[in-house]
This record gives structure tokens, sequence and C-alpha cells, in this order.
């Protein structure tokens, strides 16, 4: 298990990564916020503990920054300050858990392990809808065994489908979700979109999966 800790004091930084070194896991340190994220963005971390307070950019920040691009690694955020309003901004940012300063290593190490334990339950397992499979881990579409290859956007929107399945997707949730955009003149965008899906998902075949709700938006299903 990899872990990015992001911590700028020194002692603490090389506290926690030894002590999450002699639990076997391979730990990365940073002590700038900024550069932090850097790392976080380009590496696959099974879990980043983050401290609030950092140069450059704040530990929240960083948090939300990974969350905008969708990188949904668990996080453990450090903070010297006990107020609430710190815990409720962290948690609303994204983070996992929240550990206040000073704390003892043995927690932080119960936290950690029950965080990777939380995240190998959740991650993405292969998503099915009738004989469409989809797996997040390798990307890899197929419809009856057959292999369907898509564009980045097609995948993207594929996945948001089959994660709702059975649920009417208007078109601001679709557009918000898959291009990250506000709803404004992105209606034909979409509806292109589910278009080029369409061709490729249900075209020619007897059992159409993804289905116009009228008025309201897009859903899949099997029937
Ligand atoms: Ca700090």
């Amino acid at each position: 298990m990899r872990v990015l800790v992001i911590e700028d004091e020194t002692k603490v930084g090389c506290f926690i990564k030894r002590a999450l070194e002699e639990e076997s896991y391979a730990v990365d340190l940073s002590e700038d916020g900024a550069k932090g994220l850097e790392m976080a963005l380009a590496t696959d971390y099974d879990l980043l503990v983050v401290d609030v307070m950092l140069p450059s950019m704040s530990g929240l920040d960083v948090l939300k920054n990974l969350r905008r691009e969708r990188i949904q690694t668990p996080v453990l955020i450090l903070s010297a300050q006990s107020q609430i309003d710190q815990r409720v901004k962290g948690l609303d940012a994204g983070a996992d858990d929240y550990l206040t300063k000073p704390f003892a290593i043995d927690e932080l190490l119960a936290r950690v392990r029950a965080l990777l334990r939380r995240g190998a339950t959740e991650s993405p397992g292969i998503l099915q809808v009738d004989d469409l499979v989809l797996n997040p881990a390798t990307r890899d579409v197929t419809r009856g065994g057959q292999r369907i290859e898509l564009t980045l956007k097609e995948y993207a929107l594929l996945e948001y489908l089959m994660r709702h399945t059975g649920r009417v997707l208007t078109r601001p949730m679709i557009s918000e979700h898959v291009w990250n955009q506000d709803f404004d003149t992105f209606t034909n965008v979409i509806d292109v979109y589910v278009n080029y899906l369409r061709n490729k998902i249900d075209r020619g075949r007897t059992k159409k999966l993804i289905h116009t709700i009228r008025g309201s938006g897009y859903m899949l299903k099997a029937d």
C-alpha cells in the first residue's frame, strides 16, 4: 500500500513516515501543499495523510482539487485546530477521516488501517447491466462479450449512467458530473454524446439499454 504524507512540520512528517514504514507501507513525504497535490495527481496512492496548514496551498484546497479531478483516494486530514467548523470543512471538502493534533501514533495507524480496508471494499468493482459490462480498473467495456471502443467522454458518460442504473439522470446532472460544467447551452452536446453511445451500445440489438425519458433526461436500464 502506497501512502503520501503531506505535512510541513519536518519532525511530525518524518515521525509519521517512519511509523507507517514500520507497518510496511511505502511512504512518500511532501512538505508543501502544491507539490503534494502534484504528487497525488501523478501517482496512484492508496491513501493520503494531509495536514491542513501548509505552505503554498492548504490541505483543504489540496483535497478539493483532488476530488475535482475525481480522485477518490481516501484522505485522512490532520489539523492542530480542534474546532468543529474545521472538521466540517474537511469532511465537506471530501475527507474520509479527521485527526486532531497532537495525536497518538497508534491512533493514526489504526485509522490508516481502517481507511485502507474501507478503500479496498469500496474500490470500484465491475459494473454490469444486462450483458453490458464496464471495468473501471481497465476501462474495458463489452456488450455480449464483444469489446466496445469508446472515447474518453463516451466512457465517462457511460460510467456515470451505469453507476446510476434505473435512475433518471437529467441533463444538468449529466453536464455537471461528466463535463464538470454548469448546465447552460450544453443540452445539445449531451444529446449528441448520448447518441454516439447509443450507436455503440444499443445499435442493432433487440434489447435497448439507454432510454430517453421525455422532458427529463436519460436512464440506463435493462428493460
Ligand atoms: Ca502544518
